[in-house]
């Protein structure tokens, strides 16, 4: 299948019907969800090439005057932590270490929305020399993506030899105090045999290591779910190495269910993002890199905040919109049906 990416500008936007919506509360959906915490992806660029997520020549490029500049990021983020009640903000990509602006892009947030936690996903590239200026200017958490160990074939799952600088990565998140770091792996055929052998990295290592099932957002389109690896073959494959017992959520908003190691600390999540669907309790809310609001990582529906932000609209005028996008989001992601569509954009354009 050919690539799917295509540019903001190209995406269908249906009319969300607004008749029946509330007036001046937060940002609820018809089904009765409330999204409170906001992911903004900053960028489209990246310094890997997952296969589960970008094309080998990247995504294509976002001319620099589409993108939002820090400044706007700020006031967005502050409409939304302000007027339309988000609690969180973890911004993504694209890669957003890519961004040299990316401090200046925190310190804006901010001084636009004090006191709102902010987070960062990243493939932790390049980590451990801006981790000083990112704390200064606000950083409390990250998240940080590594399949493997394995430095061949982090190379070839990624398509480029950069494994020690992610470890560097993940070392300065340690040594600077983001405790608890957090990494992320999808799950997937080439990853599962490895399992075992990167949990066992991550006990040794103090991170807390979440696996997630792949989902169909890879920009060339090879998903297929009779391929899918899921939660179930995941806890096999560990438990030939760990005992393990279920033990919950940490956080009942987390989609991460967690398996400890008996008689240990030692704890590993599995987001089952695809046979465990947590559609029905999603507090998502996604701004795309050029300003758009995604409701849902499954919609090809976005509303694009820019215009309003750039023509002059108040804030309240904006706080409205996005609250009608939301308004407008799908109840789920509706991978089992026979009717299920991929999106349009793929994970690394609309911000994972
Ligand atoms: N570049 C950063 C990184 O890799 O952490 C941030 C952007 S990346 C798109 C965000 C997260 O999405 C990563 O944890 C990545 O592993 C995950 N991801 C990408 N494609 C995925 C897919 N097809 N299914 C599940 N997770 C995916
Ligand atoms: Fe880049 Fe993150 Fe996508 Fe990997 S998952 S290609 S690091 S955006």
């Amino acid at each position: 299948m050919a690539a799917v990416n295509l540019s903001a500008s190209r995406v269908a936007r249906p009319v969300v019907d607004t008749s029946d919506r509330p007036a001046a509360v937060g940002l609820l959906d018809r089904f009765g969800r409330t999204a409170i915490d906001l992911r903004v992806s900053v960028t489209e660029k990246c310094s890997l090439r997952c296969t589960y997520c970008m094309p080998e020549e990247g995504l294509p490029a976002i001319a620099r005057r589409d993108l939002l500049t820090p400044a706007e990021i700020g006031r967005l983020v502050g409409i939304a932590a302000r007027d339309l009640g988000v609690r969180e903000v973890r911004f993504t990509g694209g890669e957003p270490l890519m961004r040299a602006d990316l401090a200046e892009i925190l310190a804006e947030t901010r001084a636009a929305a004090p006191g709102l936690p902010m987070a960062l996903t990243t493939n932790g590239i390049g980590l451990d020399k801006r981790l000083p200026a990112l704390i200064a200017a606000g950083l409390g958490r990250v998240n940080i993506s590594l399949d493997t160990v394995d430095r061949e074939h982090f190379a070839r799952l990624t398509r480029r030899d950069r494994l020690p600088a992610v470890l560097a990565g993940i070392t300065a998140a340690q040594e600077a105090g983001l405790a608890p770091v957090k990494v992320n792996a999808v799950l997937m055929r080439e990853t599962l045999a490895g399992a075992a052998d990167l949990f066992a990295w991550a006990v040794d290592a103090g991170v807390h290591l979440r696996f997630i099932e792949q989902m169909p957002l890879d920009a060339d389109g090879v998903w297929t779910r009779e391929a899918l690896i899921d939660a179930a073959e995941l806890l096999a494959a560990l438990g030939t190495r760990f005992d393990l017992e279920p033990i919950g959520r940490d956080d009942p908003s987390s989609p991460a269910e967690l398996w400890q190691v008996v008689g240990t600390d030692a704890t590993v999540g599995v987001i089952a993002s695809v046979t465990r669907s947590f559609c029905a309790e999603c507090d998502r809310t996604r701004l795309t890199a050029e300003g758009s609001v995604a409701s849902c990582l499954f919609g090809d529906d976005e509303a694009p905040l820019a215009p309003l932000l750039r023509g002059g609209a108040s804030d309240d005028e904006i706080a409205d919109a996005w609250r009608t996008a939301m308004w407008g989001k799908q109840s789920g992601h509706g991978m089992d049906r026979a009717s299920f569509r991929r999106p349009i954009r793929s994970m690394g354009a609309i911000g994972g």
